[in-house]
């Protein structure tokens, strides 16, 4: 089979297409046919080898796809089932192992590619909104990046339980995505000083809740738009880590809460997976979630759609097509 292949930590140039043996499913596994990956950021973080993992690899969290072969004690799918998972380690390959236990039926009416592009950044979205903080008519939710691919479902999903969403985006195209997406107000973050925007459009209060992915370049003024008890959500490091901060000059400024915001602590159990993933692959199937693939690449472009990914020259979610 043709999957992609990294041998050492770099840039998109480590990414090479390989000539790989198709892998047997061991106990509790299953081989899917691979129809579409997504591409995330965190297979970034693991290409240069800020997140270890043994090399060679095959680079990957996310599929959607075919049952091609059960491994034993598999129950429930069956050869040929439409089947979608957010933890496919590999997916950048015609065809991937996924643990039996992360992985979920497409729901008639979605596509491959729908439910490809909705599984990871679907069910983040869908713990933070539903979970780290869990929004209510009324609520104000900073959402940074939010032209992105968690960024838009995010701001979807805010808007639909009642919240009132500040976004941040760096154009004029990305902020009227923000807007389609839900979001009452857009600031562009790369123009204007956000943290003053924030102030002025809460009347100084500030907002319940900020979700930032962004990190580096973003961290310290989020933590400014903050109201009293207001809880800042650090889940991504898009610009890079955050800057070491001082803890206690920052406690001193108010309670500092520490949650651990990842995907994989969100899907502990096969009831979580099943409520996020029914939710985000149910609301997609109705319509009532907007996905957008704008962009689709062949499988032996890896290194271009990770490096348009990185430049931030990408909105909603990325595609690979094997
Ligand atoms: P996005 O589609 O959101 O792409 C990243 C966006 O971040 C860019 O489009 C850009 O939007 C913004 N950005 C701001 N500054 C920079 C910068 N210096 N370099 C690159 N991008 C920048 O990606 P994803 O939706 O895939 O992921 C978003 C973040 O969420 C990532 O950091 C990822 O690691 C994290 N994440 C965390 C998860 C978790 O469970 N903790 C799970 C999934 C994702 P703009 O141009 O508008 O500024």
């Amino acid at each position: 089979m043709k999957a992609i292949q990294i041998y050492e930590t770099g840039g998109p140039e480590v990414l090479r297409l390989a000539e790989l043996p198709i892998p047997q499913p061991g106990p509790g596994q299953v081989l899917i046919r691979v129809e579409a990956v997504g591409v995330n950021f965190i297979e970034i973080y693991f290409r240069k080898g800020v997140y270890k993992a043994q090399l060679p690899l095959v680079p990957g969290s996310e599929a959607a796809g075919t049952v091609e072969e059960l491994g034993p004690g598999v129950t429930g799918f069956a050869a040929g089932d439409l089947v979608a998972s957010a933890s496919v380690m590999g997916s950048y390959a015609e065809y991937a192992l996924v643990p039996a236990a992360q992985l979920v039926k497409v729901p008639a009416g979605l596509s491959p590619e729908q439910a490809g592009a909705a599984m990871l950044q679907g069910m983040t979205a869908h713990y933070l909104a539903y979970s780290t903080f869990p929004l209510k008519a009324g609520d104000t939710a900073l959402v940074h990046a939010a032209a992105g691919g968690v960024g838009l479902l995010l701001t979807q999903m805010a808007a639909k339980l009642g919240a009132r969403v500040i976004a941040t985006v760096s154009t004029e195209a990305k902020a009227e995505l923000a807007r389609e997406a839900g979001a009452s107000e857009v600031i562009l973050y790369t123009e204007q000083d956000f943290e003053v925007e924030v102030k002025r459009l809460t009347a100084g209060r500030g907002v319940d809740v900020v979700y930032d992915s962004v990190g580096k370049t973003t961290f310290d003024q989020s933590l400014n738009c903050l109201r009293p008890r207001g809880l800042l959500a650090l889940f991504g490091a898009s610009s890079g880590p955050v800057p070491p901060f001082d803890l206690i000059q920052l406690s001193g400024k108010g309670s500092l809460f520490i949650t651990r915001p990842t995907l994989w602590h969100h899907l502990a159990t096969r009831a979580e997976l099943e409520w996020r993933a029914g939710d985000v692959l149910g609301w997609a199937a109705k319509g009532d979630l907007k996905l957008r693939t704008e962009h689709v690449y062949p499988l032996a472009e890896a290194a271009q759609a990770q490096s348009d990914l990185a430049d931030r020259k990408t909105t909603g979610k990325i595609l690979l097509e094997p």
